[in-house]
């Protein structure tokens, strides 16, 4: 009786994924479709081409974020935290620019390394950032992102800050329960996610977030001698 109420748990999951994935991709995949039918009447490819891209690497990264809840070993190498940081920015930065969005940031330099999986922290920061550029409203019209680093004590922290629209009390409660979302096309997995990877590379994760002031997360990853 038992095994069949955790099968049933697990097919519940299991549907509630499929649908999270099927409904993330079918608007970025109609998009595309639509901008490939524009570009086809006319001759200014150029001019859907940048919208294409980016909803192809949206549709990407919805895969990966729900890839990587199964994927079961995580190969970790010693890295620069400074160096993977500095392969992020010109992605990063053409994120804020096509959202309108003022991008800082300040990196600390340090000689010592990070255990790390690259492309999952990689992965975690572009979800930061994308739930950062997401947070900001139609009228928010001083839109800041701003990555800084620091060396504390045997650590490399990591922080976003964004003086989006925050969480209110009820929202920051339910943060980092799985599917937990309040947006029309959200998973609800980014936040876990990045728990999750952080926290396996016997890291910290925190969120702290005022509503209508702005978030700042907090990543913090052990650094090596
Ligand atoms: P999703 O982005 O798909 O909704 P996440 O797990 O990434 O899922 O985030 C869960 C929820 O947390 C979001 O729906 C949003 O309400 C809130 N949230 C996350 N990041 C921010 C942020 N930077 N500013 C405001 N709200 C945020
Ligand atoms: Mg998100």
């Amino acid at each position: 009786f038992e095994n069949l109420l955790t099968f049933h748990h697990q097919m519940e999951a299991v549907s509630h994924i499929a649908a999270g994935v099927a409904h993330e991709l079918r608007n970025p995949l109609s998009v595309i479709k639509g901008f490939l039918q524009l570009a086809q009447l006319t001759n200014d490819h150029q001019k859907y081409y940048d919208t294409i891209m980016s909803e192809m690497n949206r549709m990407n990264s919805i895969l990966e974020d729900f890839l990587s809840v199964s994927r079961k070993k995580m190969e970790r190498r010693w890295q620069s935290p400074v160096q993977i940081m500095n392969s992020l920015t010109e992605i990063m930065k053409a994120e804020c620019l096509l959202h309108d969005v003022e991008f800082k940031l300040e990196l600390a330099e340090t000689e010592k390394q990070i255990y790390v999986n690259e492309s999952m922290v990689k992965q975690v920061m572009l979800n930061l950032l994308r739930n950062s550029v997401e947070a900001f409203g139609e009228s928010n019209s001083n839109r800041v992102l701003s990555i800084e680093t620091r060396v504390q004590e045997e650590n490399y922290i990591i922080q976003v800050m964004d003086n989006g629209k925050g969480m209110p009390e009820s929202v920051l409660n339910q943060l980092g329960k799985p599917f937990f979302t309040t947006k029309e096309r959200g998973t609800g997995i980014g936040i876990p996610l990045c728990k999750k990877i952080i926290e396996d590379h016997g890291g910290s994760f925190r969120v702290d977030s005022t509503y209508s002031i702005g978030t700042n997360v907090i990543v913090s990853l052990p650094l090596g001698t």
